[in-house]
């Protein structure tokens, strides 16, 4: 039976984080926060400053959706901790994860956690949320162009087989033969789902992925295992599947959702505002055997031929609040 690429992706998804921690050199793939603990510190100090131009409201709820193994919120919170002790104070941890694997790597570092299956389930209130390489894995659907129409990608026996479209999202009207084009519907509900969120009760977000800056056709999806590429369609579950974020996309979502936007940003260049490369030179200091370890990781967030161009850094806010750090006006 043919099935729904989004359908299929969700099911291997889920299968793939339910029963491992596929992170760091052991796993399949490293993320910013294991890369360097000065991305969660960055962060964290990010949230503290956007607390205070909210008027500082406590409590607060500082949200994380995908954690993985906590390493970006624990980083967080002992930067806030020793920088600013009221932020910390009023804030409230909420971790949105479905993977029981993960959950337990989270409690591990993070005691006094509350956890959610949705975001929807976090109570309401002033929010500060992170995500951090979260929406790269929900699930997307494929249109290809055929002889002036759309039909719809499906999976069946590890490969691609093309049928009509049923129920479909807004498509472009025009497109070139054999074109793609790519469509996350859970991505844009959980992106108006936060906009409305951040409207009505107050706060901000930051979305932290890879993907294009502007809208363009093509195929993304693609998979990890031990650090090198998959085919995707392999054993659903087997290896990590993700694909490209639709930035404009999701912006476009968060803005009709009554929420301000701002970028999205190279990381590379948002993570200098923040002062990583400055923060990495400190921890560098204090110890002097890892230097180079720790140099070289930051660099590595911030360099365009590591992650800090394909990268992007997209900011979701209360339409009252001033600009965040990190996008000012260059
Ligand atoms: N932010 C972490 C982990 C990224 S991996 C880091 O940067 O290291 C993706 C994370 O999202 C995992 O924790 C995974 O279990 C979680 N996840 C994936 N799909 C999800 C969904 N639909 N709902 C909630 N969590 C999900």
């Amino acid at each position: 039976m043919p099935e729904r690429l989004d359908r299929f992706m969700e099911r291997a998804a889920s299968a793939y984080y339910a029963g491992r921690d596929p992170f760091g050199q052991a796993g399949d793939f490293t993320t910013a926060p294991e890369i360097s603990q000065a991305f969660g510190e960055c962060l964290g100090l990010w949230a503290a400053v956007t607390w205070q131009m909210m008027g500082a409201p406590a409590p607060v709820r500082l949200v994380e959706l995908g954690p993985g193994r906590g390493t970006l919120m624990a980083d967080a919170l002992r930067a806030v901790g020793e920088v600013m002790p009221a932020f910390r104070a009023a804030v409230e941890v909420h971790l949105v994860e479905t993977s029981p694997t993960l959950r337990a790597a989270q409690a591990a570092r993070l005691p006094g956690t509350q956890w959610h299956d949705r975001l929807e389930d976090v109570p309401p209130g002033p929010t500060i949320l992170l995500a951090n390489e979260f929406f790269d894995a929900l699930p997307i659907r494929q249109f290809i162009r055929r002889e002036g129409g759309w039909r719809e990608r499906f999976v069946q026996d590890g490969g691609f087989v093309e049928h009509a479209v049923e129920a479909a999202p807004p498509l472009p009207e025009t497109a070139p033969e054999g074109a793609i084009q790519e469509y996350s519907a859970a991505s844009l509900a959980i992106a108006h789902h936060l906009a409305g969120r951040l409207r009505m009760q107050g706060g901000a977000a930051l979305v932290l992925d890879y993907g294009p800056a502007a809208e363009g056709f093509g195929d993304s999806l693609q998979a990890m295992t031990r650090h090198g590429p998959a085919d995707p369609l392999a054993g659903p579950g087997s290896v990590d599947i993700t694909a490209h974020v639709r930035f404009p996309a999701l912006a476009a979502e968060a803005r009709s959702a009554g929420a301000a936007v701002h970028g999205p940003l190279p990381m590379g260049l948002f993570l200098q505002r923040l002062g990583l490369m400055s923060r990495a030179a400190i921890l560098a200091r204090a110890n002097p055997r890892a230097a180079g370890l720790i140099l070289s990781g930051a660099e590595r967030l911030v360099a365009p031929e590591g992650m800090g161009r394909l990268f992007k850094v997209l900011g979701l806010c209360h339409p009252g609040l001033a600009i965040p750090p990190g996008f000012e006006p260059a």
